[in-house]
């Protein structure tokens, strides 16, 4: 199947090939068609299997001149689950709305800076992705309208439930016409997703393109058992001896995102952490050097384990396990994505062996683990 038999708008064709986008992947194609239908829909897809666009092109194709009156209404709503994802879901919008003749206004809102620029440029705005909390303020001041939503989209719902964000989303639903496009898209399915998909969908499409237990095998999986005082050394030997470019390495807590990142930097590897207490500017900066290759090493803590859209990463580490398989499982899929293949090492201690093989158990599939302790890890 090719783009231009899914009757998208035909400069949004021409954008896709200009991008290198050949083909549509599986949730594009069983996506696209429904959502120019007007139909409601519930994907079950992960970060990588190219979401973003099964929503975004159709959602535009739609957009056939220009917003006539500039006001504070908006036509199509996409909440998100982190400033991060937000900004990317932009990015993606904008890339392709600049190919279309008439100006289609993308706008993205999210927490953790000043309110008053993104107050002052609500206005004529079609299309505005945003996250949860943001929007209510936003709301409250008058700053939007969101009584002519046409298409809400929900994306990374589980995400947005498993922060705590169930309370804003109903307000906000609250706030919204009844008669409505919803578009719900979850990593997973389960009995939260379940409820909210009952409470909003309105005899949806569903389409699972889950894989079957949830890794896919584009990820090199593997591990190395290591003692606690030589997880940091053994860390710095992996990406010196194996040459590692760009690497995405998980830690469980802020303080050790600093630690570890600190360590790196005295030993050399040009590294940073990426936690909540940093600025919104500065999370981007970083993001932004790491996703183009002027950052070695980016430290992260699981709230940026989702959402961090780079292309063609080849390397993920887990310093630490995160406690939960699915939190395993989203982690790793920064890497392996858009039909790459990539690498995910996990350094594992004592301590952590049993809890590794829940995981392994969790996603079925078994992962070599390589004694690291005659590893010579002098001068690292
Ligand atoms: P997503 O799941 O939306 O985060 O997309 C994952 C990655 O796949 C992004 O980097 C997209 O740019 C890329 N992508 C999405 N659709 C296609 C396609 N049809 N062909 C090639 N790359 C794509």
């Amino acid at each position: 199947m090719s783009f231009e038999s899914l009757a998208l708008h035909p400069l949004l064709v021409d954008q896709l090939l200009k991008q290198g986008f050949t083909k549509p992947y599986d949730i594009q194609q069983r996506a696209i068609p429904e959502i120019l239908k007007n139909n409601d829909l519930l994907g079950i897809a992960a970060t990588g299997s190219g979401k973003t666009a099964s929503y975004v092109l159709p959602l535009l194709s739609r957009f056939k001149q220009a917003k006539q009156s500039k006001d504070r209404k908006v036509n199509v709503l996409v909440l998100v689950p982190t400033r991060e994802l937000a900004v990317q879901v932009n990015e993606v919008f904008q890339l392709f709305s600049s190919a279309l003749p008439h100006a289609v206004k993308t706008m993205a809102v999210f927490g953790g800076v000043s309110i008053n620029p993104q107050m002052k440029a609500l206005y004529g705005v079609n299309i505005l992705v945003a996250t949860p909390g943001r929007l209510l303020e936003l709301k409250e001041s008058n700053a939007v309208e969101l009584g002519s939503i046409e298409t809400l989209v929900l994306d990374e719902a589980d995400k947005m439930l498993n922060l705590g964000f169930k309370d804003e989303m109903d307000r906000i639903f609250k706030l919204l016409p009844q008669k409505r496009q919803n578009l719900l898209f979850s990593a997973t399915l389960n009995e939260n997703i379940d409820g909210l998909q009952k409470v909003l969908l309105n005899h949806p499409t569903v389409i699972n393109i889950a894989p079957t237990h949830d890794t896919p095998d584009l990820i090199n999986q593997m591990a190395y058992a290591v003692s606690d005082e030589r997880k940091g050394p053994l860390l710095r030997y992996l990406i010196k001896t194996e040459e590692l470019n760009q690497v995405l390495v998980f830690v469980s807590s802020i303080q050790r995102a600093d630690n570890v990142a600190n360590k790196l930097r005295a030993n050399g590897i040009d590294a940073w952490p990426i936690h909540s207490k940093k600025s919104q500017g500065a999370r981007t900066d970083l993001i932004t050097k790491f996703k183009y290759g002027k950052l070695r090493v980016l430290v992260a803590t699981d709230l940026l384990a989702r959402g961090i859209d780079i292309e063609f990463l080849p390397c993920v580490v887990n310093y630490e396990l995160p406690r939960s398989p699915k939190d395993y499982i989203h982690r790793i899929g920064r890497t392996g994505r858009a039909e790459n293949p990539g690498k995910a090492i996990s350094l594992i201690t004592p301590d952590e062996q049993h809890h590794f093989g829940v995981i392994q158990k969790k996603i079925g599939k078994s992962i070599d683990v390589v004694e690291s302790k005659d590893f010579d890890l002098k001068g690292f």
